[in-house]
């Protein structure tokens, strides 16, 4: 088996990929024996079915680039690897492992590119993948908006009951959009729910940064894993006591704080990449099951590496 996934890169780029491409997406069978894509193992083909079935492509936001980025959808796929970012430690993650399959959360080709030559980031991890044999997903504000999305699954762990979207999807279900609100079971603190983030997010060197009375306290809360201060006006209107949500920037933030009367919605400011990392496990566990259920049993785990940006912080008092 490992030499169906154990690429031959100067062999798969030959003329069959020209007749790969020729032949679409839609026929992966033109390729399937070629690259010995098992009589009876799971191609990436089967692998993409099962994506859009948890995460559709048609709750991505417009300008966002979900769906496969590289990779034949012909080929095996016996082992996947989940992460946030798709950047070059992480693919090399996903290679000495021999992954077939990386799903990232954040698009790697978000915007046009003229060039994926190898002398840039992203070129090189365009490359690195291919020559790999690594094909790449993409899962971004489609996976936000999902059931059992990114928001969802922090919502989960803070305990959120009677949850739903902050802002509902315009191809989706009631249940489906970006964001959550929903209550605690019970009237919490701010500095509490603050400390229990804390100990739910992992580790990373920014930390949570609160803008509230600390022992103000709160019920209702809304949530945006990832960036979410464009979602003010949603939150207000779902009169949270307090948001949760990444890469609150000061005029967003300050403006929030200042029109409100009685110093709600409190901010928390918890780390990008933490708030999205959360949802990798719950992500990968829902793709196990789904190809479980179609007899498929595949390898899958969530990338260990941190790539938050950030790697310390002075705060006063700690210079
Ligand atoms: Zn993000």
């Amino acid at each position: 088996m490992s030499e169906q996934t154990g690429p031959a890169p100067a062999e798969n780029e030959k003329s069959p990929d020209q007749r790969a491409e020729a032949a679409g997406e839609s026929i992966p069978e033109a390729e399937g024996t070629h690259d010995g894509a098992a009589s009876g193992g799971v191609t990436l083909a089967d692998v993409l079915l099962a994506v859009e079935e948890l995460w559709p492509e048609s709750l991505a936001e417009e300008w966002d680039a979900v769906g496969l980025v590289t990779g034949r959808p012909s080929q095996p796929v016996r082992r996947i690897l989940f992460c946030v970012d798709p950047v070059l430690e992480v693919i090399d993650e996903a290679a000495a492992w021999e992954a077939d399959l990386i799903v990232a959360h954040h698009p790697l080709l978000l915007r046009g590119v003229t060039s994926v030559a190898a002398n840039t980031p992203k070129g090189r991890a365009v490359h690195r993948l291919i020559e790999s044999g690594i094909a790449l997903v993409s899962v971004h504000t489609n996976g936000d908006s999902a059931v059992g999305g990114v928001s969802d699954v922090l919502a989960d762990a803070i305990g959120l009951d009677a949850v739903g979207p902050l802002t509902k999807a315009a191809n989706g279900l009631p249940e489906e959009g970006i964001g959550r609100v929903g209550d605690l079971p019970e009237i919490t603190s701010l500095g509490d729910l603050a400390g229990r983030l804390f100990g739910i997010l992992p580790a990373v060197a920014g930390g949570v940064r609160v803008s509230g009375d600390r022992d103000g306290l709160v019920r209702r809360v809304a949530l945006c894993g990832g960036a979410g201060d464009s979602l003010f006006d949603a939150v207000r209107a779902a009169e949270a006591d307090v948001y949760v949500t990444a890469d609150l920037r000061h005029h967003p933030a300050s403006e929030a704080r200042a029109s409100s009367s009685d110093g709600r919605p409190y901010l928390i400011d918890v780390s990008h990449f933490a708030s999205e990392w959360l949802w990798l496990p719950a992500a990968a566990a829902a793709l196990d099951n789904v190809l479980k259920d179609q007899g498929h049993s595949l390898d899958i785990r969530v990338s260990t590496i941190n790539t938050d940006p950030w790697d310390f912080i002075l705060t006063p008092g700690e210079g």
